[in-house]
């Protein structure tokens, strides 16, 4: 009998794996995307694997940082109906591409001690180089949300996804604010919801890892954080360890270029 389940395929660049991981840890519900997915290409979790089939759909995580990262993102598009980004590195560059904020010299005087070559080295999001149909950001991506994806590709649609920031779910939960009531540095109020305001949740300010809301709202920001006396290079700082190619789009650069320096 013909097997007209989807084909699928699921990809890392340059990251930690953390996405994958957050898909062999679906379990249960695993084996019934199993069931309804035909899995042709997934090298971290099967041994035969087919390089070549075209997919319906294909998710990748992790960075281009290398020539070969590359290859494989336009290989797996021109093979890919629909392309996925999981996890904040393929959706904003995540934590690798904070490097790229932070002046060649400070990174070899700071963590290197000279030993390394660091002329080329620059991680970029996938979706800096080909588009994508669905972005799944978050470090790592949200298993739930992950789920309604698979479940909405399946059934011809798109998934609903958050677009507002983390703070209204925050406030949906009656948390303390980090801001208010304890003068954190908090990237709530900039962050894309979809966690359950997990960080602030738990007494922790949000450090941004969903990167940034739709139309965040800069200057409201900044004159909150100063009104409490906050620096409001230290939320672009925090911010852009997650989604620092973005954040340097926005006009930031700048400051935070020149906070490195002092
Ligand atoms: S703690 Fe953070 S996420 Fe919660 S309301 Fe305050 S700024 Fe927003
Ligand atoms: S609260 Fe912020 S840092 Fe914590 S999981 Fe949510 S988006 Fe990430």
């Amino acid at each position: 009998m013909a097997n007209d389940k989807p084909k699928v395929g699921i990809f890392g660049l340059t990251g930690c794996a953390g996405d994958q991981l957050q898909i062999l840890n679906c379990e249960d519900e695993l084996l019934r995307l199993a069931q309804r997915l035909d899995i042709v290409d997934w090298v971290m979790a099967k041994s035969d694997n087919d390089h070549a089939s075209r997919l319906d759909v294909a998710f990748v995580e992790g960075v281009v940082a290398t020539e070969r990262d590359l290859e494989t993102l336009k290989e797996v598009r021109a093979r890919a109906r629909t392309l996925v980004a999981i996890g904040t590195c393929a959706v904003w560059g995540g934590l690798p591409a904070m490097q790229n904020t932070v002046a060649r010299e400070v990174l070899q005087r700071e963590v290197y001690h000279g030993h390394a070559n660091l002329d080329t080295v620059e991680a970029l999001p996938p979706t800096h180089f080909v588009p994508f149909e669905l972005l799944l950001p978050g470090c790592p991506m949200e298993r739930q949300e992950f789920l309604r994806a698979v479940n909405a590709l399946l059934a011809g649609t798109n998934p609903e996804l958050p677009r507002v920031p983390v703070c209204w779910e925050c406030k949906a939960r009656e948390n303390a604010c980090r801001v208010v009531y304890h003068h954190e540095v908090c990237c709530g109020a900039m962050t894309r919801s979809g966690c359950g305001a997990r960080c602030p949740s738990h007494g922790v300010a949000c450090a941004g890892c969903r990167g940034p809301v739709e139309e965040p709202n800069y200057d409201a920001n900044i004159t909150m954080f100063a009104g409490r006396g906050l620096s409001w290079v230290e939320i672009a700082r925090k911010m852009s360890a997650f989604s620092a190619p973005v954040w340097m789009t926005q006009g930031l650069e700048q400051e935070v270029r020149r906070d490195d320096k002092r």
